[in-house]
C-alpha cells in the first residue's frame, strides 16, 4: 500500500514512513512538509509564549493600578 503526504500528496519513502511512525503528529507528512509543519508549531509556541508574557505583564500593571 502506498502512503501519500497529507499535505502535498507526494508518495512517502520508507524513511519518511519511519519518521511518521517515530514522530506521529496525526497526519502523514513527507519530510519537507513535516519540517515546514515543525517550524509552524515552533512559531506558534513562540507566539503563544510571547502572548502569555504580555498578559502577565498587563496583569501585574493592572493589579498595581487597582491597588494604589
Ligand atoms: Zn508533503
Amino acid at each position: 500500500m502506498d502512503y501519500l503526504c497529507n499535505h502535498c500528496e507526494v508518495q512517502l519513502s520508507k524513511f519518511e514512513m519511519q519518521l511518521n511512525e517515530q514522530f506521529p503528529i496525526g497526519k502523514l507528512l513527507c519530510e519537507f512538509c513535516s519540517n515546514k509543519k515543525e517550524r509552524e508549531i515552533i512559531k506558534q509556541l513562540a507566539d503563544s509564549e510571547a502572548d502569555m508574557h504580555n498578559d502577565y505583564t498587563r496583569d501585574l500593571v493592572g493589579d498595581k493600578n487597582e491597588t494604589y
